[in-house]
């Protein structure tokens, strides 16, 4: 056995949802017909003057907050240099010396643990325009070129392509929660670059592949293992592991040379000399945050729930804080099957739930109903599906569904059933009580399931048992 020293690090640009862009007053709408909303700011002009976006500012604040990162009391933005045609000022405005946020950590759920992963540093910075490259031609559309972008760094203390995943999960419904971002990844909301370096314990060198390319969970995942796998089998081959840049390729399922880097690019960073350092507003490090995944983790954890069904019910921040109010009332393994099967069968994707037809107390009065025998199972679920599929309250399908049966009513259909089984009644005369859930159901089914299987079953006794 070889023993491998596993290093992951990542690098993580989450695009802001404000309503203009970064340091003019665009529009942030990257689905418009390209180049549509696009300035002389955003696009480079001669003599422009950038004027920073208070909410993105705001929001990059509730990201370092949130992630316990330390704030500085005040901000400056540099310039860093370089030339690319989706960024025509020839610089990009972000941060460098001072960052946001830094030294913050992000608690991730693993094993129904709570383990905390550290943060580097938060960056505000703008989003750079997007290319498209069709039949050997490159177009631009600078519809996102401005768009309010964090960067945030993690050092590389990931050993692991799973870990490396559920911290990307964790940290994106943090994002969620604090609706700051939509983290579409399809979208490029939320992209991630990796570096990985793997090492033999009694020989640990200073290399570092970085990965591109990665646009789902699954990439990422694919691209770690496969990239760990290549460096593990170059270093028992006894070779050298080249500081480089590799792309992933998704059909290929592999990781190839984009660029090999013999040397750290220098971007001769300056700070932006048109835009003053300021201030951090107070009040903005006062504001009650909204409650995060955390505090959901722990409260279900509590009730019981399994690590999988936290992950299901936390995915939409509605659904958390619905099912813990839920919780207050009724114990976990009650109600678990009714939110993550009978509602959520009804559901295409989680994430997206921001509402129910029900309120919490309607549900809570339904599953007390069921509990308690008044509302059989069945129907239940019944109600569910028309109410999930129709957007209708609970409320009124149970009145529409349940208008219980009075007794003389039952009492004749328990005649009917009793001479239609008299070979049941028989047995259960001579001894073999449990036959009568039996005729309980064959009652039920003739009323419709309009009657409470209780109350049926306590007639039937009477009639049978005395
Ligand atoms: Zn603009």
């Amino acid at each position: 056995m070889d023993d491998f020293v596993i290093k992951i690090g990542l690098e993580i640009h989450v695009q802001l949802k404000t309503e203009s862009k970064m340091f003019c007053p665009c529009k942030v709408d990257v689905d418009s017909e390209p180049n549509k909303n696009i300035c002389p700011i955003c696009t480079g002009q001669p003599g422009i003057l950038p004027s920073p976006n208070k909410k993105a500012i705001y929001y990059a604040i509730l990201v370092s907050r949130a992630l316990n990162c330390k704030i500085p009391d005040f901000l400056y933005f540099s310039r860093k240099n370089y030339f690319y045609p989706d960024l025509p000022k020839g610089y990009q405005i972000t941060q460098y010396g001072i960052s946001i946020g830094s030294r913050g950590e992000v608690p991730v759920l693993l094993d129904k643990e709570i383990k905390y992963f550290p943060i580097e540093r938060i960056n505000l910075e703008e989003e750079t325009a997007k290319s498209f490259h069709i039949e050997g031609k490159v177009y631009l559309d600078f519809n996102r070129c401005g768009i309010p972008l964090l960067e945030i760094v993690t050092p590389p203390v990931f050993d692991s392509p799973f870990v490396v995943i559920n911290f990307l999960k964790s940290l994106r419904k943090i994002l969620i929660y604090l609706n700051v971002s939509d983290c579409n990844m399809e979208k490029g909301e939320f992209r991630v670059d990796t570096n990985v370096s793997v090492n033999l314990r009694e020989k640990i060198s200073d290399h570092r592949v970085e990965l591109k390319n990665l646009n789902s969970l699954s990439a990422i995942k694919d691209a770690l293992f496969y990239e760990i796998e290549r460096q593990k089998n170059l270093l028992l081959k006894g070779e050298k592991i080249e500081r480089e840049t590799r792309l992933w390729d998704e059909e290929k399922k592999e990781t190839r040379v984009m660029r090999s880097k013999e040397f750290v690019e220098d971007y001769r960073y300056f700070p932006e000399p048109d835009i003053p350092p300021f201030k951090v507003k107070e009040e903005w490090l006062k504001e009650n945050l909204p409650p995060l995944p955390d505090y959901f983790y722990k409260k279900l954890i509590e009730k019981g729930a399994e690590l999988k069904e936290i992950e299901v019910i936390t995915s939409s921040p509605f659904l958390a804080d619905f099912t813990l109010k839920v919780l207050e009332e009724i114990p976990y393994k009650k109600v678990k099957g009714w939110i993550l099967t009978e509602i959520l069968q009804h559901v295409e994707n989680v994430e997206d739930i921001k509402s129910l037809p029900f309120s919490t107390s309607e549900f809570i009065d339904f599953l007390n109903k069921i509990l308690k025998g008044e509302i059989p199972r069945h129907l239940g679920q019944e109600i569910i599906k028309i109410s999930m599929q129709n957007n209708l309250p609970l409320n009124k399908l149970i009145e529409e569904k349940i208008e219980i049966k009075g007794e003389s009513e039952i009492e004749e259909v328990i005649k009917e059933v009793i001479e239609e089984n008299a070979h049941v009644v028989e047995k259960i005369k001579s001894g073999k009580v449990s036959a009568i859930s039996f005729l309980v159901g064959r009652v039920m089914e003739k009323l419709k399931g309009k009657a409470n299987p209780k109350e049926v079953k306590e007639l039937l006794e009477k009639r049978l048992l005395n």
